[in-house]
């Protein structure tokens, strides 16, 4: 049996007379970029994270350009600095970097493997202006101790969303807590297009106008250039159409996620193997976006070779703390205990919504088997 890391191609059939029409739509009306589809698709994301509260979303390029726009509107620049955590994707810093800033890096949660929030103010210094948390995997950060820290030295939060669309804390989604909340939408994530694609949620409309300005060139009016550091970076009509068609079952395929990851824990259960996973944070309630599992990190290359030589794909994510990576080695060395034992022993195992119980099976063996 082959078992590949993802399974992109089953959401399009499922979908597919839907998207397809959709598709067709927008190539026949002529209207390729900031047009009804996108408009359509920030007011039901607006919905589906805040229904009838106040907020905006603004559709973005991509997660990356989600958090470096929200960089911008929060008035990040060279030389500030901005406290994140090194055990995740390369963008959160490449966001960080594009606007001059310094990354700077607080250890994980030995636990929840997240920004560990009592450490944050350690980290402070008269040049820090924001956090960026990262609700990795899906999993959700401490947000209230997080919020509080922001609150006591007038820092902004920006929360990365990238791997938690859909996950609660509290009963608030993810990416609604701070005062910016990065979507990405790359195909694999749990809401993932066919293609680039991110948002930025908001609660000010004043924010709201200064992003709609940065995505667009810096541009208020048409031929009006208000602001210097605007990009390029749109949510195109195509992506928004298959993206609104999308939003509509995320939850249903969110909470099959966390089935497939329950089933997962019950079959390593069943087999009497106990493996060190993710703790979930007081109030969260995760969608899953990764399902990883720590193993002993001198027998990590061996176990994943052992797997795919069954026909099992795993990655690892990821596995250098961002620090030790070449382009941002130049930064402040630190070493974040926590965070480098867990690139050194993480193991994500297949995971997506159409994983079906065979196949489940079929992975268990196959890494219970390559552990021995
Ligand atoms: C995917 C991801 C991003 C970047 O999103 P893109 O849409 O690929 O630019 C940022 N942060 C994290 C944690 C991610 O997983």
């Amino acid at each position: 049996m082959k078992v590949p890391f993802l399974d992109l191609r089953s959401q399009y059939l499922e979908l597919r007379e839907e998207i397809d029409a959709a598709v067709l739509g927008v190539l026949d009306s002529g209207r390729y970029i900031l047009g009804k589809k996108c408009e359509e698709f920030e007011l039901a994301f607006k919905g589906y994270l805040v229904g009838e509260d106040e907020g905006y979303v603004v559709g973005v390029n991509s997660g990356t350009d989600a958090l470096k726009l929200s960089l911008l509107a929060a008035g990040v620049g060279p030389g500030d600095e901005v406290i994140t955590v090194a055990n995740t994707a390369i963008p959160t810093a490449t966001a960080i970097c594009s606007v001059g800033a310094i990354p700077v890096f607080c250890d994980v949660d030995r636990r929840t493997w997240l920004m560990d929030a009592v450490q944050i103010e350690a980290h402070v210094t008269s040049r820090t202006k924001a956090i960026i948390p990262v609700h990795l995997y899906g999993g959700v950060c401490d947000m209230n101790t997080i919020l509080e820290v922001a609150g006591k030295f007038g820092l902004q939060v920006i929360e990365d969303t990238a791997q938690a669309t859909g996950s609660l804390y509290k009963g608030k989604r993810c990416g609604t807590l701070g005062d910016f909340g990065a979507f990405s939408f790359y195909p694999s994530k749990n809401l993932g297009a066919c293609g680039d694609g991110g948002a930025v949620f908001v609660r000010s409309a004043a924010s709201k106008e200064l992003l709609s300005r940065l995505r667009n060139y810096g541009q208020g009016s048409r031929y009006r250039a208000d602001i210097v550091s605007g990009e390029n970076s749109r949510l195109d009509e195509l992506q928004a159409a298959i993206l609104s068609i999308k939003l509509r079952h995320l939850d249903r395929w969110n909470r099959k996620r966390m089935e497939v990851a329950s089933c997962y824990l019950s079959k390593l259960h069943d087999r009497g193997f106990s493996v060190q996973v993710q703790m979930d944070t007081e109030g969260a309630e995760p969608a899953k976006h990764l399902f990883v599992v720590r193993v002993d990190p001198r027998q990590r290359e061996r176990i994943m070779k052992d797997m795919e030589i069954e026909g099992v794909q795993s990655l690892i994510h990821y596995p250098m703390p961002l620090y030790q990576q070449p382009a941002f080695s130049h930064y402040k060395k630190q070493q974040n205990a926590v965070a480098e034992e867990l690139c050194a022993s993480v193991i994500s195992l297949p995971f997506h919504q159409y994983l079906v119980i065979d196949k489940i099976n079929f992975i268990i063996a196959s890494f219970v088997k390559s552990i021995f």
